[in-house]
C-alpha cells in the first residue's frame, strides 16, 4: 500500500514533533511517522526546558510560532530565571515541567495543526530516486511517498542500552532501537560515528527523607516561555537539594570496573557538560561532594507524580551499585529505586554532511534534526526540527529555504557550529557560543524571529498580531520614555542621585542609571502600567542601547568586508589589538580572505575588526 504527502518526518520525539508541526504550519501535507505514537512528546532524560543558552533557543522556537515554549508553559512545575544576577544576555529561563503534561500539551498541539496526519511504524528504508528522496518504507511493508523527509531519530539509530555490563538493543528504556534504518544509511556511505548519554535511576518519593533537606524553591513570578500563554496554571512545587559524599565516592572508585563507561563497554564519547556521576569523580578528584537536585517529575497524582529525578547523578553501573551509592546520599539512604540510571549508546552522522539549511548533501529533500545530528538536549533538537521541517515544506514548494545567521539567532549559530565545524561530542548550547550576545537575548527572540518567521511561513496570524501589538507597544514606549520631561525636584523626590546640573531627565536617562526608583507612580504613571516585558525591554535598551548600535554596525561591517583578500605574507603578530591566542589562531588558519578568516573556529569578532581595520587602513 502507497500513501502520498509533501513532507514525512520520521521520530515524534522533540526534534520531530518541531518539524512536523513546522512543514504543516506553512500548508505542507505533513505526516509524522513514529514507532510509537504514545510516545510523542517523550521526555527521555530530565523532566526540564530551557536554562542557559537553552532558554533562549526556547524562545527563538516560541518566536518562530513552535511548540516548545507553549508545551512548557502548560507542562510548568517549578520556575527559574538562571543568571538573574548578571546581565540580560545571559539570563536562562529554565522550567521543570510534569512530563505527563508536557506530553500531553505537544501531543495537543499536533492534533490540532492542520495539514498534518500522525501514523505509527517503524521506517526501515528511504526510497531515492535520481539523487532525490522520494518517500519511506516501513518494516511492515507499508510506503509512504513524499518530496522531503525529515529524519529525526535521536538515540535510536542502533541504540544500545547498558547497565553494568549488561547490554540490550532499545533507543530509550523499554523502546526498540532502529536497526534497518541504522543499516541502510551506513549503507549510504554517511559518515556516521557513536555517541553516547545517560541518565540516572527515578526514586520513589514516599521512600526520601523530603523535608529534612534544603529547599529549592520555584521563582515567585515566573515568566512564561510563551509569548502566547497569557498565564501559568500549575501550582508550583519546590526541588530539594542534597549531595554526594566521601562514602558515594569510595563505592564508586571501588566499582569503576563495573561501569559500562569504565568497564570498557562503552565506545562513544558523552556529553562533557552533563557527566555520569562516574565520570565526575574520575575527573573531578579533587571535589569532596558535588550537588544533586531533587526533581519532581510530575504534578502529585498524575503518572510519575511519585517520582523523583536525582540530577546530577546519571550513571551506567549495576543496578546493584547503583542502589548502594544511593543509599550513600543525605535524605537518600532509604530511598528505593523505581527505575534504573543507564547509558544508551546510538549512531549519529556528521553534520558536516549537511548544508546550513539541514539538507544532506548530495540527496535533495532529505533533512536531518536532532541528536541524529550529534547534538544533546530536547531544546537543540527542537530548534533544528524546526528549521529543517519548514525547510523540506519549502524545498517541496520550491521556495528558498531558511538559514538564519549567527547574529540573527542561537538557532543560527548552532547550525553554523554544526555544519561547518562537526562535533567530537554531544553539542549543546552555551551563551558562550554566541559571538553577538548582547543582539541575541531571550528577551527580543520575537523582535528578531517573528517577522521573519511569518515571510518564510512558519508564524500564524494570531502570533503575527499578538507581535505586532508588542512591536508597536515597545515603539510608544520607547518615544514616550526619552523625552526629557522630569525635573530635578521630582527626580529628588524619586529618591534618585543625579548630577545637580538643572537638566530635565528622560525616564530612559533613569533607567540607564540602573538605581532604584522609589516611587515610579510619582514620576512616570504610564511607565508602571506596562506589561513586563515591555519595560524589561525598554531597560535593556536604555542601559545597553549604545552597546547594541555599535554590535549592529559591526556586524554590518564585517558582512560587507567578506570579499576582501588577504595576503598569503601576511603579520598577523604586526596587528595591534589582536591578541597572542588571535594571532596564533589565525597565523595557523592563514585564511585567503576576510570571508575565510571569519570561520576560523574561534576568532572573536573583536578581531575581526582589528583585521579588517588594520587590512584596509594601516597595511
Ligand atoms: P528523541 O527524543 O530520542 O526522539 C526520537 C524519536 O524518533 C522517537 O519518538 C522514536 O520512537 C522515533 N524513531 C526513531 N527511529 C525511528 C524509526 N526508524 N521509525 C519511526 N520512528 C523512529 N539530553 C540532555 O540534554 N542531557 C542529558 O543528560 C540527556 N540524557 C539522556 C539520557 C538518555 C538515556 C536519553 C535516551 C536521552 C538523553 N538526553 C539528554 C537526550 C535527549 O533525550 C535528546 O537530546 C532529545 O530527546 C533528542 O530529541 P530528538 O527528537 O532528536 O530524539
Amino acid at each position: 500500500m502507497s500513501y502520498q504527502f509533501d513532507v514525512i518526518i520520521i521520530g515524534g520525539g522533540h526534534a520531530g514533533s518541531e518539524a512536523a508541526s513546522a512543514s504543516a504550519r506553512f500548508g505542507a501535507h505533513t505526516a509524522l511517522l513514529t514507532q510509537r505514537p504514545e510516545t510523542i512528546g517523550a521526555m527521555s532524560c530530565n523532566p526540564a526546558i530551557g536554562g542557559i543558552g537553552k532558554g533562549h533557543l526556547v524562545r527563538e522556537i516560541d518566536a518562530l510560532d513552535g511548540l516548545m515554549g507553549r508545551a512548557a508553559d502548560a507542562a510548568g512545575i517549578h520556575f527559574k530565571l538562571l543568571n538573574r544576577s548578571k546581565g540580560p544576555a545571559v539570563h536562562g529561563p529554565r522550567a521543570q515541567a510534569d512530563r505527563h503534561l508536557y506530553a500531553k500539551a505537544v501531543g495537543r498541539l499536533l492534533k490540532e495543526t492542520p495539514h498534518l496526519e500522525i501514523v505509527g511504524g517503524e521506517v526501515a528504508d528511504l526510497i531515492v530516486e535520481s539523487g532525490r528522496v522520494a518517500g519511506v518504507i516501513c518494516a511492515d511493508g507499508r510506503e509512504y511517498r513524499a518530496g522531503a523527509v525529515v529524519l529525526t531519530t535521536g538515540t535510536f539509530l542502533g541504540g544500545v542500552i547498558h547497565i553494568g555490563h549488561e547490554q540490550t538493543p532499545a533507543g530509550r528504556l523499554g523502546e526498540n532501537p532502529a536497526i534497518r534504518l541504522a543499516a541502510r544509511l551506513r549503507g549510504m556511505d554517511l559518515p556516521m560515528s557513536r555517541l553516547k548519554t545517560g541518565t540516572p535511576p527515578r526514586l520513589l518519593r514516599a521512600t526520601i527523607d523530603w523535608e529534612a533537606l534544603q529547599e529549592d524553591p520555584s521563582d515567585p513570578t515566573p515568566e512564561p516561555f510563551s509569548r502566547m500563554t497569557s498565564h501559568l496554571a500549575n501550582k508550583t512545587l519546590s526541588c530539594r537539594i542534597t549531595h554526594t559524599t566521601s562514602e558515594t565516592h569510595e563505592i564508586i572508585r571501588d566499582n569503576l570496573a563495573a561501569s559500562a563507561l569504565y568497564g570498557g563497554a562503552i565506545a562513544g564519547r558523552g556529553p562533557r557538560y552533563c557527566p555520569s556521576i562516574e565520570d565526575k569523580i574520575v575527573k573531578f578528584g579533587e571535589r569532596e561532594s558535588h550537588q544533586i537536585f531533587l526533581e519532581p517529575e510530575a504534578l502529585p497524582g498524575h503518572p510519575g507524580g511519585d517520582l523523583i529525578y536525582p540530577n546530577g547523578i546519571s550513571t551506567s553501573f549495576p543496578l546493584e551499585v547503583q542502589k548502594r551509592i544511593i543509599a550513600t546520599i543525605p535524605g537518600l539512604s532509604h530511598a528505593q529505586i523505581a527505575a534504573p540510571g543507564y547509558a544508551v549508546e546510538y549512531d549519529h552522522v556528521d553534520p558536516r554532511a549537511l548544508q546550513p539549511d539541514l539538507n544532506l548533501r548530495g540527496i535533495k529533500g532529505l533533512y536531518f534534526a536532532g541528536q541524529i545530528n550529534g547534538t544533546t538536549g530536547y531544546e537543540e533538537a527542537a530548534a533544528q526540527g524546526l528549521i529543517a521541517g519548514l525547510n523540506g515544506a519549502r524545498f517541496v514548494s520550491g521556495a528558498p529555504p531558511l538559514i538564519l545567521s549567527r547574529d540573527q539567532a542561537y538557532i543560527g549559530v548552532m547550525l553554523d557550529d554544526l555544519t561547518l565545524q562537526g562535533v567530537t561530542e554531544p553539542y549543546r548550547m552555551f551563551t558562550s557560543r554566541a559571538e553577538y550576545r548582547l543582539l541575541l537575548r531571550a528577551d527580543n527572540a520575537d523582535l528578531r524571529l517573528t517577522a521573519l518567521g511569518a515571510t518564510y511561513g512558519c508564524v500564524g496570524s494570531a502570533r503575527l498580531q499578538a507581535f505586532i501589538r508588542d512591536r508597536d507597544a515597545i515603539d510608544a514606549a520607547i518615544k514616550e520614555g526619552s523625552a526629557a520631561t522630569l525635573n530635578p525636584a521630582q527626580l529628588k523626590q524619586a529618591g534618585l542621585t543625579v548630577s545637580q546640573d538643572g537638566r530635565k531627565r528622560s525616564v530612559m536617562d533613569i533607567l540607564a542609571l540602573g538605581q532604584t526608583v522609589s516611587d515610579w507612580k510619582a514620576i512616570a504613571p504610564w511607565y508602571t502600567a506596562l506589561p513586563r516585558r515591555v519595560r524589561d525591554h525598554l531597560q535593556t535598551e536604555a542601559r545597553y542601547g549604545g552597546y547594541l548600535r555599535r554590535q549592529a554596525r559591526e556586524v554590518k561591517q564585517l558582512e560587507a568586508e567578506s570579499d576582501l583578500v588577504l595576503a598569503d605574507d601576511l603579520d598577523y603578530a604586526k596587528i595591534g589589538g589582536l591578541s597572542l591566542e588571535m594571532q596564533e589562531r589565525l597565523s595557523r588558519a592563514r585564511p585567503t580572505s576576510f570571508a575565510a578568516a571569519q570561520r576560523v573556529p574561534g576568532v572573536t569578532p573583536a578581531a575581526l575588526i582589528a583585521l579588517l581595520a588594520h587590512v584596509r587602513y594601516a597595511a
